[in-house]
């Protein structure tokens, strides 16, 4: 299994962990896209950095990390599900070169947005963006939030997006270890981005941490899906109003729409647009795709 999620669990300090490599799903990503190679390194880092936050979250459902800045990278979105399917996307200028992340996003924001599964309110917490790189950046936005201790390490490359996250429980220096943070931290800090990138989960636990009393747990499997469907468009379409839709058919013969995530495109002809408002207007499929 090449892309995963790996929790593990350091019980006697009461501090979890998680590793994610992301193989398949983030060549499915740049298979849909030319990013810059900057661009794509903030991108996957994103990414991986979504699946280790949607791991730790007490409820389930569907993480969303979004930038938006001044540019280069105007605008950046992943969301991660529960069933830890991922997709992502950029907009951002073709010719960048630059890495750190203050030059690449300029003045901008990072939103993080929960909806959960079940029952439970949507949540949404935005902050200015702050730091060098995107792991800082998230640090300082659950510093912020005042949300557990947290740190992690993120790593790309044109094959791989990897990511590494450590994090105080609750219950965390409850007990005698109270030395056990800083040390952990220090050790997952040893790890280099290529170490990170090609080991396996399991050897880079036993690396880091081969002194420390580690709980490792079954690999959870992680792949690309994009969940865009008919449905979705017809609903984005009705938004629009039936004057706009009947305009672009007028023009155009149908609408089309092509989702920007997975580049599936969808198309309502005359007789497709009229039945998005009909009164009683029968749900858009059965062509629905998911
Ligand atoms: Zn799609």
């Amino acid at each position: 299994m090449n892309d995963l999620l790996q929790r593990f669990l350091f019980e006697h300090a009461d501090i979890r962990g998680d590793l994610v490599h992301l193989d398949a799903t983030w060549q499915a990503v740049l298979a849909k896209h030319d990013y810059a190679p900057p661009v794509r390194a903030l991108l996957g880092q994103a990414m991986a950095a979504a699946l280790l936050l949607s791991a730790t979250l007490k409820q389930q459902g569907r993480l969303t990390i979004q930038i938006q800045g001044e540019g280069p990278v105007s605008f950046l979105v992943v969301e991660c599900t529960a069933e830890r399917t991922l997709r992502g996307l950029a907009h951002a200028d073709d010719d960048v070169t630059t890495t750190d992340l203050r030059a690449l996003v300029g003045r901008g924001r990072l939103a993080i947005t929960l909806e959960p599964e079940a029952d439970g309110e949507r949540y949404q917490s935005i902050v200015e963006l702050s730091g060098a790189s995107l792991a800082e950046a998230i640090e300082n936005y659950l510093d912020r939030s005042e949300q557990l201790d947290t740190r992690l390490w993120l790593a790309v490359d044109g094959a791989r997006a990897a990511g590494l996250l450590i994090q105080k429980l609750p219950e965390s220096g409850r007990v005698g270890d109270t030395d056990a943070w800083n040390r952990i931290g220090q050790l997952s800090g040893t790890i280099s981005a290529q170490e990170l990138l090609a080991l396996p989960a399991r050897e880079i636990i036993h690396r880091l941490y081969h002194e420390e009393d580690v709980r490792v747990f079954e690999p959870e499997p992680v792949c690309f899906r994009c969940n865009c469907s008919r449905e979705r468009v017809a609903d984005m379409l009705r938004t629009l109003g039936h004057e706009e839709v009947r305009a672009i058919v007028a023009d155009e013969g149908s609408v089309q729409v092509t989702c920007e995530f997975c580049h599936h495109k969808y198309e309502f002809d005359a007789v497709d647009s009229e039945q998005l408002f009909a009164a009683d207007f029968p749900p858009a499929a059965p062509r629905t795709r998911q």
